[in-house]
């Protein structure tokens, strides 16, 4: 393939200004295609009396409304099945993905050719940021069909040239078997599924140097940027992890960290990305921590002007240390909105009851967060549920102490349960983390 360091190095180390130039002109382009064709566009934007013509630049996005998933949801049930921000004509429709629906009914979103192109460009562009090469063997452990990681990933990785193991997210045992033979070189899955199997092949006795595994870029869910399940994952795979982010509405991958593993870069040529404060619906200042707003510069089928992805992140646009010129979100996500947990007064997401769990040699990688209410005490518990490796470990101490951490970090205090290992259920896809009954 004869490339370099960069997948393609005119986009990714352009100036910051011919950058801005270029987001600026496909916004203009964006935008008034959303309001010649999109009554769903149209309506958000006569309401607050805004017109094609105010939105010349980037910063100008300010002033428009931001579009909800509950948004989408209700526009399609009112429009179905598409709902009325359907851009492209039916004739260039090419393929559909419909968002999980972990949260909801499931949002439709449709792929042109064109927007198939893009996605697959970006994709090996991210693939190729974190060292992915023509000839590696790519296991492809993401979920296959509906999803959109898997068929994004399975066309990213024959673009660059590497053989492809479809093997979706599934059948733990032989995703071993083929990091032996033929020696998978790459492995693309969650996080989540990532330890479970290097738990099973400490269990069959594989040491990492018998597979021939050397990368690894995980997502569907955080974690690959928290240190202690970073290193769980490297250790236990004999491997370089790198972290993704994608969305159902947005696209699949088109967020990952270089080699440099200095925050996700993001695809700026194909989208515009803000961090903004929930309170004040204001843009935040570089560095500060507030929820992602995206908007699709390229995108031709259903495009999103202003998406509320309801994911916390930072914004950073200094360069990296790799070269490249595209902003950065340090630290990656930083936590869902619809996973935070309220608890007598504090705040807190599931990545900070992982920090703490994983950093702990003596228990498991599994953990659940268990929240009921005590109708006598009338008050809610919080119970962290987890497991020890090893049957003789002195529980009592070990909850002690982890309680004691936990507390740190949450600014309030779980109860604390130690299992034996093996008793919480193992997932191939996305962990479920939180188990609310107090509802
Ligand atoms: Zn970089």
């Amino acid at each position: 393939m004869g490339r370099g360091k960069y997948y393609q190095p005119e986009i990714e180390t352009m100036s910051r200004k011919a950058l801005r130039e270029l987001q600026n002109e496909r916004l203009r382009w964006q935008i008034h295609r959303c309001l010649a064709k999109s009554e769903f566009y149209q309506e958000k934007f006569k309401k607050t009396g805004i017109k094609a013509a105010h939105i010349k630049t980037v910063d100008d996005l300010v002033h428009v409304p931001v579009v909800t998933k509950e948004e989408l949801r209700e526009e399609q049930v009112k429009h179905p099945p598409f709902g009325r921000y359907t851009v492209a004509p039916a004739k260039k429709w090419s393929e559909l993905h419909p968002s999980t629906g972990t949260t909801g009914a499931p949002v439709n979103t449709i792929w042109s050719e064109q927007d198939v192109e893009n996605i697959t460009e970006v994709t090996a562009r991210t693939m190729w940021s974190f060292g992915v090469r023509p000839g590696d063997v790519v296991q492809n452990g993401f979920s296959y069909g509906l999803w959109v990681a898997g068929m994004s990933t399975h066309y990213a990785a024959k673009r660059l040239g590497c053989f492809v193991i479809p093997i979706g997210a599934s059948m733990t045992g032989r995703q071993i078997d083929y990091m032996i033979n033929p020696g998978s070189t790459v492995l693309l899955c969650t996080p989540s599924f990532a330890i479970h199997i290097a738990e099973n092949m400490r269990e069959r006795g594989i040491s990492p140097d018998q597979i021939k595994l050397r990368l690894g870029c995980f997502g569907g869910e955080g974690g690959a940027e928290i240190p202690a399940t970073r290193k769980k994952i490297e250790e236990g795979l004999g491997i370089d992890a790198y972290d993704y982010y994608g969305l159902a509405e947005i696209g699949p991958t088109f967020a990952s960290e270089c080699t440099s593993k200095a925050g996700l870069h993001w695809a700026e040529d194909h989208f515009v990305i803000e961090v903004v404060n929930p309170d004040t619906m204001e843009r935040c200042a570089e560095g500060e921590t507030g929820v992602l707003v995206i908007t699709h510069l390229t995108r031709e089928a259903t495009p999103m002007i202003r998406y509320w992805t309801n994911d916390y992140a930072r914004y950073d646009s200094s360069r990296c240390a790799c070269g490249r010129t595209h902003s950065r979100s340090i630290g990656g996500i930083l936590g869902r909105a619809d996973d935070m947990i309220i608890y007598r007064g504090a705040k807190f997401y599931p990545v900070q009851v992982e920090k703490v769990i994983r950093s702990y040699r003596e228990l498991g990688d599994e953990f659940l967060i268990e929240l009921t209410r005590d109708e006598q005490a009338l008050t809610d518990v919080c119970t962290v549920v987890c497991e020890c490796l090893s049957p003789n470990e002195d529980k009592l101490a070990l909850e002690r102490r982890l309680q004691k951490d936990l507390r740190e970090e949450l600014l309030v205090t779980p109860v604390i349960r130690i299992e034996n290992f093996g008793t919480l259920e193992r997932t191939t896809f996305k962990a479920k983390r939180i188990i609310d009954k107090r509802k």
